[in-house]
């Protein structure tokens, strides 16, 4: 031990899922979406000139906050952008939580909100889902320093409903609630029409699932503006350059086609009840889920081998070695080609293991 480490913030990181990159694999882990950006996004990166990068990008990337306001119908003082959503969580968390009370969100829930928690030191306090895996509202009616919410959440897949999300901010005009809309294009009602009533509601998106462009670094917050010029004003003042200049230009061209979004969306959504009725057949338990994944168990089988057995055969799912979920797989829906591949292994599986 070095003297300097006793000073040396430490936490324990986010661990992402594997990115393994192996001929004939098939990658069902970490939620990235089976079909290409929008082909307007390929267009427009053949054409970006390397000139162009001579120049410092828009700090205020107001291509993109034009593109997504006129998108869902707000102003352009009511959208905030960073480098993924993550980077914009990120950011709400330094911006808002600064109460010195304990922000609430889920047990079972997007693991980055505690260690963003721990980066930051906000204290936080972890509200255990109950035995279906659905928050309980009354939870979140105590004091608290802020609330998080993945919806529909992950990795469970679970939607709360619009009025459950309301009752929530009807309980909370004090604090900032983050409703992280991350699977929100695949089922779930959004939280962007309660925009107008609540003066403390963000609501954020990435472009990295239902947009197809993990590898781009997409997020956005949508609010009333003054949340907007806070998050705006935290951003400025330590790196105003946050979004390059292909990820301006690409992300206009994601947004600009609503026809593409919607068919690709659509078919992911059809593979995935596809993909229910199937598993179900096969004796696999998950609730209902509204994202892009399935959040499975099997009263007769151990995730983890299951997990093991599939790597075997490169087909990569998520495990997750934590108390109440370790015996899921977390499912992300592939193409049907992709997932009648894993359909027929689970098959066999289940017959001979099972
Ligand atoms: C994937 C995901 C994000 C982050 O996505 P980015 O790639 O950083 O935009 C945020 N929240 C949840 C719940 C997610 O699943």
């Amino acid at each position: 031990m070095f003297t300097w480490e006793q000073n040396v913030r430490k936490v324990v990181p986010y661990v992402p899922g594997e990115q393994p990159n192996q001929p004939g694999m098939i990658k069902l882990n970490t939620n990235e979406n089976p079909y290409p950006p929008a082909p307007g996004v390929a267009r427009a990166l053949k054409e970006i000139s390397s000139d162009r990068l001579r120049l410092y990008p828009d700090p205020t990337a107001s291509v993109l906050v034009k593109a997504l306001a006129d998108r869902y119908g707000l102003k352009p003082e009511q959208v905030f952008v960073g480098v993924g959503s993550d980077d914009v969580l990120a950011m709400a968390f330094l911006t808002f939580f600064n109460s010195g009370k304990p922000v609430l969100f889920p047990d079972i829930t997007y693991s980055f909100y505690d260690v963003w928690a721990d980066l930051f030191r906000i204290p936080y306090a972890c509200q255990p889902l109950d035995e279906n895996f659905r928050i309980r509202r009354e939870d979140y009616f105590k004091e608290n320093g802020g609330i998080v919410l993945a919806n529909p959440n992950a990795p469970t897949g679970v939607a709360e409903s619009l009025s459950g999300i309301r009752e929530i901010l009807d309980r909370n005009p004090d604090v900032i609630v983050i409703i992280d809309e991350a699977y929100i294009d695949f089922g779930g009602t959004s939280a962007l029409s309660l925009i107008p009533e609540y003066d403390n509601l963000l609501v954020v998106q990435t472009f990295s699932k239902s947009r197809s462009m993990a590898g781009m670094r997409i997020g956005a917050a949508f609010g009333q503006p003054e949340l907007i010029k806070y998050l705006n004003d935290v951003k400025y003042s330590f790196n105003s350059y946050t979004m390059d200049l292909t990820a301006l230009v690409l992300g206009v061209e994601a947004v600009k086609d609503e026809a593409y979004f919607k068919e690709t969306t659509g078919k992911i959504i059809a593979t995935r009840e596809r993909v229910k009725g199937e598993l179900r057949k096969l004796g696999f338990v998950f609730p209902d889920s509204q994202s892009n994944f399935i959040f499975a168990t099997h009263p007769d089988i151990k995730a983890k081998d299951l997990f093991e057995a599939l790597k075997e055969r490169k087909i990569y799912v998520r495990y997750f070695p934590k108390p109440r979920i370790d015996n899921y797989l977390r499912i992300t829906i592939g193409t049907d080609e992709e997932m009648d591949e894993l359909l027929s292994f689970l098959e066999e599986y289940v017959r001979t293991q099972g």
